[in-house]
């Protein structure tokens, strides 16, 4: 579903993400996990199309996102070409970033009108549905500024969703909460992993959520991946000296 092909970003003469090569299959959920400045939100943010590569192709659901066809041959892709394959892809970011002048249910309403089209009937109908499903269904009229942590983050994971993308980011979600408030938010996370066919991928600095919620775990160290594996395997046993002491330091 995600595929990463010897993917190089640089910032300068920094290489963040060094040659990266990293597949994720349909469905499956994936924690990446390291030290600080690894790169683990670089993965992301590229996948976001948020800035440009230098090197390597990123693929999501077979489709070049970063790159379009043109004679045959990989070109590097048009504004146009990543506002339109960026739909694939939802994300939910440490700091919420919802619209403050609009209500949770509005919010979660605004993307789907103005990028999908769709009708304002249908949007509010899905938007509302969505909210029940993160435990909001009696907030939905209810601004960003009247709601705690926990409940803006579950609003901001609603308004991914309602763009029905095929792969779900988050990037550590639970880091700007309160200790509380983390356990609501990793729920719906957990619920949406199990009832939903959703790809996933997730930085996390919670070990205990990436062992239970992942499928694999990856290690970065400086822009590559060091180690990867079931979690049961990479917490437990992990076989690289660098992650035995990330996860000693951590654990
Ligand atoms: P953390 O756990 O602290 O969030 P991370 O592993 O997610 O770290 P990244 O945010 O991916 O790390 O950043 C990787 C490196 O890239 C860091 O050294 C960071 O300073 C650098 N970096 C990130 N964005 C930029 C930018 N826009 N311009 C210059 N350097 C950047």
């Amino acid at each position: 579903m995600v595929k990463f092909d010897n993917v190089t970003k640089r910032y300068g003469s920094l290489t963040v993400l060094d040659s990266l090569n990293l597949e994720i299959a349909p469905n499956e959920k994936v924690a990446i996990i390291g030290p600080s400045g690894s790169g683990k939100t670089t993965v992301l943010r590229m996948l976001m199309t948020l800035e440009r590569i230098n090197d390597g192709v990123i693929y999501v659901d077979g489709e070049p996102m970063t790159h379009m066809e043109k004679n045959g041959a990989l070109v590097p892709a048009s504004e146009r070409h990543l506002r339109r394959v960026r739909g694939n892809i939802g994300m939910v970011f440490q700091h919420f970033n919802l619209f403050p002048h609009m209500s949770a249910l509005k919010n979660c309403m605004e993307a789907p009108i103005h990028v999908l089209g769709l009708p304002r009937v249908e949007a509010e109908e899905r938007a509302a549905e969505l909210l029940d499903m993160v435990g909001l269904g009696d907030k939905k009229g209810h601004y960003p500024s009247q709601l705690s942590g926990g409940q803006q983050q579950r609003v901001a994971i609603a308004r991914a969703l309602a763009m029905r993308p095929k792969v779900m980011l988050f990037d550590e979600v639970t880091s700007a909460l309160d200790p509380e408030l983390v356990g609501e938010v990793l729920q719906v996370i957990r619920r949406l992993a199990k009832e939903h066919s959703l790809t996933m991928l997730m930085v996390t600095h919670q070990m205990g959520f990436a062992k239970e919620f992942a499928d694999r775990v990856c290690f970065f160290h400086s822009g590559k991946i060091a180690e990867q594996g079931a979690p049961e395997d990479l917490f437990n046993n992990p076989r690289e000296e660098r992650t035995q002491q990330f996860l000693s330091a951590v654990l």
